[in-house]
């Protein structure tokens, strides 16, 4: 027998926060840019990201679409992850979803210089992560200047 062992998918909720937080958006923001120029439609608009991100609002199609231009996320994958809460044992293929930012093949981040990120490698059985956000969580990665050598005999002596 084949034991698959599912690994925790993300929910509906956190992937629209984590791509909200990843474009550096408040919800307060988004409020301003989806809910126009009236006080109630922003507060309605705030409302809704608030109970979308903590998944009370199951499937909110309308709101999403509003929000496509807010923020940069993929729908197609917003909706398996739906179909996949709402039928936890369903086979809905979920595509790899970044662990930090939640940035996806068709929804890359992208670089200073537009190159968009890759998949960094993980060890088994852990949730993917993209190179931009390993970038981020560990600087170990990059060159290591070396300490320059201490100069400061003379500035000692001119001090003294
Ligand atoms: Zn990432
Ligand atoms: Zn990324």
């Amino acid at each position: 027998m084949n034991a698959t062992t599912s690994a925790a998918v993300m929910s509906p909720g956190t992937y629209m926060r984590k791509r909200r937080e990843a474009a550096g958006f408040s919800i307060d923001e988004i409020a301003m840019m989806v809910g126009g120029k009236s006080a109630t439609g922003r507060a309605e608009i705030k409302n809704l990201v608030e109970r979308l991100e903590a998944g009370e609002v199951g499937q909110a199609q309308s709101l999403v679409y509003q929000l496509v231009g807010a923020f940069s996320f993929d729908e197609r994958v917003y909706s398996a992850l739906v179909l996949r809460a709402a039928d936890p044992d369903s086979r809905v293929p979920i595509p790899p979803i970044c662990r930090v930012c939640a940035c996806s093949f068709f929804d890359p981040c992208h670089d200073l210089q537009g190159e968009a990120c890759g998949w960094a490698p993980v060890g088994e059985g852990e949730e993917p992560l993209c190179t931009m956000c390993i970038d981020d969580g560990e600087p170990d990665s990059g060159e290591q200047q070396p300490i320059p050598a201490a100069d400061n005999d003379a500035e000692a002596c001119n001090a003294a």
